[in-house]
């Protein structure tokens, strides 16, 4: 089972994945998280990628696909953060074609932007300042918005209320996978 969690940045996605995976079988694929541990070991990729972050643009399709391809396995994922962009979503189709595998479930998150705001100023990561946020929604709604049509297309799309209590919305995220 291979599913991807969509939603804006501050939608939960983490925290959702956080529940997921203690539930099932699934590798945890985060390119944020990826990112981060560049940043931290300070290597060529992470000086780079820090920038870019910080700005809250996306960092190039190419580093992100293979960053993911070098990660996949035969085990099913759980993706976080990853496809933002058409163009990622493309190649990870093609990817896990290549495996004989394919997308299940797309799990679109939906939370009220205000409550995304609240989340995000009180998680208090370094790319989580007002300015930032604002640019990274911004690059949400144009960039990786459209992959909700792409996913709906394909008939693998589910909105999930991404509102109230943790463990609530991890429920009805398992009432889908179930159905
Ligand atoms: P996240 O932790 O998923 O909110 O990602 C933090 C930042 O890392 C984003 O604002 C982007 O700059 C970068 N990033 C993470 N995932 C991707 C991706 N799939 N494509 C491009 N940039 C990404």
């Amino acid at each position: 089972m291979n599913i991807i969690l969509l939603g804006a940045p501050g939608s939960g996605k983490g925290t959702q994945s956080a529940n997921l995976t203690k539930n099932h079988q699934l590798k945890h694929l985060s390119t944020g998280d990826m990112l981060r541990a560049e940043i931290a070991a300070d290597s060529e990729l992470g000086r780079k990628a820090k920038v870019i972050m910080a700005s809250g643009e996306l960092v190039s399709d190419d580093i992100i696909i293979a960053m993911i391809e070098s990660r996949l396995d035969e085990q099913g994922a759980l993706f976080d953060g990853f496809p933002r962009t058409i163009a990622q979503s493309q190649a990870l189709d093609r990817l896990l074609a290549n495996k004989n595998s394919q997308i299940d479930y797309v799990i679109a998150l939906d939370v009220d932007q205000e409550e995304i705001i609240q989340r995000m100023l009180a998680r208090g990561r370094a790319d989580d300042n007002e300015a930032t946020i604002r640019n990274r929604l911004a690059v949400y709604n144009k960039q990786t918005k459209p992959l909700i049509d792409y996913y709906r297309s394909q008939g693998k799309l589910h909105h999930i209320d991404g509102n109230g209590d943790i463990d609530q919305i991890t429920a009805r995220i398992e009432a889908v996978l179930k159905s």
